[in-house]
């Protein structure tokens, strides 16, 4: 079970507290969305619940298991950038296979996980090439499988569609909605467009410098925003 919890979480940065005493309570198997404004600390969360920022107070909870001392490879969460952020001189299998041989799994268990993420993502075909050989469409099915192949229980996305064009952001949300129905995770997804955050959410986290202003079903948002802030990132009628 992939429930996760957040009990007054803050986080300082030296003497800058970012994120203030945030207190969320996500269901096993839920898409949540975070959205706000550039700089109200979607990212540091996502970090914090990867492990990948220290907690200054509070406890994150994943599977009501205590995540605080538990190092990032163990806590069954990955993470896909916006960057992409694959290794340039490695192929596409590489890149996927990379973080399996280093915590040891076998070379089948590793060529039968390669083959059903590049079969779910349609990459089949590109696993002998090298990220500067493929689209920005490409490189980001490529990171989002180098997440599935270590089957976590948790998948974060810290904004992974702004880099590409419109076009194929409805084409690559449509296959984060189905990967979602396939895997049946717990999904956190940051992002700036309304649109992915409407279509693709069960529950979205609308944050404000460092706490939550609303959390709510797109259409309780809609319907019943808290304030105009709110309102605004939603999109409701004024
Ligand atoms: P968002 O992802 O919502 O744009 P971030 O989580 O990246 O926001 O940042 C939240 C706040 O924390 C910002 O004020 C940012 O400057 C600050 N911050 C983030 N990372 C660091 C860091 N490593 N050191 C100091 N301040 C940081
Ligand atoms: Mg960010």
């Amino acid at each position: 079970m992939a429930n996760i919890t957040l009990k007054n979480v803050t986080k300082r940065f030296d003497k800058l507290e970012t994120i203030h005493s945030v207190n969320l309570e996500l269901c096993d198997g839920e898409f949540v969305v975070f959205v706000g404004p550039s700089g109200c600390g979607k990212s540091t969360l996502l970090r914090l619940i990867a492990g990948l920022e220290e907690i200054t107070e509070g406890v994150i909870e994943i599977g009501d298991k205590n995540m605080n001392n538990i190092a990032p490879a163990n806590r069954g969460v990955a993470m896909v950038f916006q960057s992409y952020a694959l290794y340039p001189h490695m192929s596409v299998r590489e890149n996927m296979s990379f973080g399996m041989e280093m915590r040891g799994e076998s070379k089948e268990n590793i060529h039968t996980r390669i083959t059903k993420a590049s079969h779910i993502l349609q990459l089949d075909e590109l696993l002998d090439r090298k990220p500067r050989q493929l689209s920005g469409g490409q490189r980001q099915r490529v990171a989002i499988g180098r997440a599935i192949v270590r089957e976590p229980d948790v998948f974060l996305f810290d904004e992974p569609l702004s880099n590409l064009d419109a076009e194929l952001r409805v084409d690559m949300r449509i296959q984060i909605a189905q990967l979602h129905k396939k895997l049946k995770a717990t999904m956190i997804y940051v992002t700036h467009d309304q649109v992915e955050a409407m279509t693709l959410a069960d529950k979205i986290v609308v944050l404000r410098a460092g706490h939550i202003e609303q959390v709510g079903s797109p259409m309780e948002l809609y319907h019943n925003p808290n304030n105009m802030f709110v309102a605004g990132f939603i999109g409701s009628p004024k």
